[in-house]
């Protein structure tokens, strides 16, 4: 019998990744990810996933975001107890992302509770701290471009895709059939992360389509920042910039730390006001066999990258608050990204009203998050029930995605020496995945299809 594949989340939407191999009777498991967003996608979450997790033989993880990683502990707890094969970089950001999400988990079940907010009393966590540290004890780091034996009769390989930190792409093969997925896919030619490696073959591909029907803007983040930096600086305010902990902070953190060596911004103190970002900035700096040539060449300087002249770290709530008294000029880099929780909510209360202050905005804002509220112009904004007038300059650049657009996509793809059998459009809303299929179809003229939820092909 051929080798199987399945798709239990991921196909149709972006995140719940779950791609089920079964070779020979042995079951694989291709990621273990949350389902994020709508509440018809978290609720997916708590059904019983259609696979027993003490039959699979392993788990293949692509990195360690949660849409990809998340769903781990819920598998841990339910009986899973196969090795997890993931990058060496993958494994120590699991340590971090892991036990965040399981005390996320936790304290949305405790206000529940408490606010009697729910139909099931008492609310559940999906899994707990204990669950997240049971997941990371069967985890199993593997060096890229090393093949290795994930279960009996089955080869894989791992190899750099430049999303984040430990991100690969996954080449499984078995019964003489090659599958390569993708994974989340970086972008070429951006400080720090190193291009996507390229892969030459498969016979059934799955290929990411979360940027799939767009195309970023040209340039790059540099000149918004500098201009942000010298806005604080004359303002003598503080710049606010709420960030993701993981790729995003590093990012920022590095580019600051060139335009003040450049000579293009003033010397500000930068406080760094996240437990996340503090910790995985150590594993950036820490993994240096994925570090592209621009952080090479400071290493090689005897510099440290990601920290500028008069860098802070802030990692506790105690030392988040001191900087409420300070007066500017300053930076503060905080979580949530898009300002739905997090530290920066209380620096955009304590400063948004003040018009020497600048907030800048470097990723994605999805709608309905304060983020995007003051982005696209609000006069208020509410945090912890109060409405703050908003006087500060809002700023924003979309230059430090770390996915893939279309076009950066398709130059993946003709990395590949010939056509794979067969491809299929994953991790994509319905209308970017058929634009990503339709882009494959047209300039390469390969067979391609987009991905059905709970659909069965045969590799
Ligand atoms: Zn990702």
């Amino acid at each position: 019998m051929s080798p199987t594949l399945t798709f239990l989340g991921a196909a149709g939407t972006v995140t719940g990744a779950k791609f089920l191999l079964t070779a020979d009777g042995t079951r694989l498991l291709m990621e273990s990810g949350m389902f994020q967003g709508l509440r018809e996608l978290r609720a997916r979450n708590w059904q019983a996933t259609p696979v027993e997790p003490a039959t699979l033989a392993a788990v293949l993880l692509s990195h360690a975001h949660i849409d990809h990683s998340g769903y781990l502990p819920r598998l841990a707890r339910d009986g899973f107890q196969g090795p997890i094969f993931c990058s060496p970089g993958t494994a120590d950001l699991l340590k971090i992302m892991l036990p965040d999400a399981a005390h996320l988990q936790q304290e949305e079940a405790e206000f529940r509770n408490r606010k009697e907010a729910t139909k099931h009393s008492p609310a559940l966590p999906l899994f707990t701290t204990a669950d997240a540290d049971r997941a990371l004890a069967l985890v199993k780091p593997i060096a890229y471009e090393q093949t290795f034996a994930p279960a009996q009769g089955i080869e894989a390989r791992f190899r750099m895709s430049g999303h984040i930190l430990g991100a690969s792409t996954v080449e499984v093969v078995t019964g003489g059939r090659r599958l390569v997925y993708s994974g989340d896919l970086g972008r070429y030619d951006v400080p720090i992360m190193r291009d996507p490696v390229r892969v030459a073959a498969a016979d059934t591909l799955l290929v990411e389509s979360t940027y799939g029907d767009r195309l970023h803007p040209p340039g790059d983040a540099a000149p918004i920042v500098e201009q942000a930096v010298r806005r604080a600086a004359e303002q003598r305010g503080w710049l606010l910039i709420p960030a993701f902990a993981i790729g995003r902070t590093q990012d920022l953190l590095f580019l600051i730390r060139e335009l003040e060596e450049a000579g293009r911004i003033p010397k500000l103190p930068v406080y760094l006001d996240s437990p996340m970002g503090i910790e995985s900035t150590k594993i950036y700096a820490r993994h240096q066999e994925e570090h592209d040539t621009d952080v090479a060449r400071v290493e090689a300087e005897g510099k440290r990258p990601f920290v500028p002249a008069r860098f802070q770290l802030s990692p506790t709530g105690e030392d988040s608050k001191k900087l409420n008294g300070l007066e500017g000029p300053a930076i503060v880099i905080a979580g949530s990204g898009m300002a739905t929780g997090g530290r920066i909510l209380h620096h955009l209360r304590h400063r948004l009203s003040d018009e020497r202050t600048t907030v800048l905005f470097v990723g994605y804002q999805a709608a309905g998050t304060r983020g995007r509220q003051l982005r696209d112009g609000a006069a208020k904004l509410r945090i912890f029930g109060e409405d703050v007038p908003v006087r500060a300059a809002i700023m924003a650049t979309d230059a430090l995605s770390a996915h893939a657009d279309q076009g950066e996509i398709i130059r993946w793809l003709r990395g590949f020496s010939r056509p794979p059998g067969m491809t299929y459009c994953v991790h994509g809303e319905p209308s970017a995945s058929t634009a990503l299929r339709d882009a494959i179809e047209r300039q390469l003229g390969w067979r391609c299809a987009v991905a059905a939820d709970r659909q069965q092909i045969d590799l």
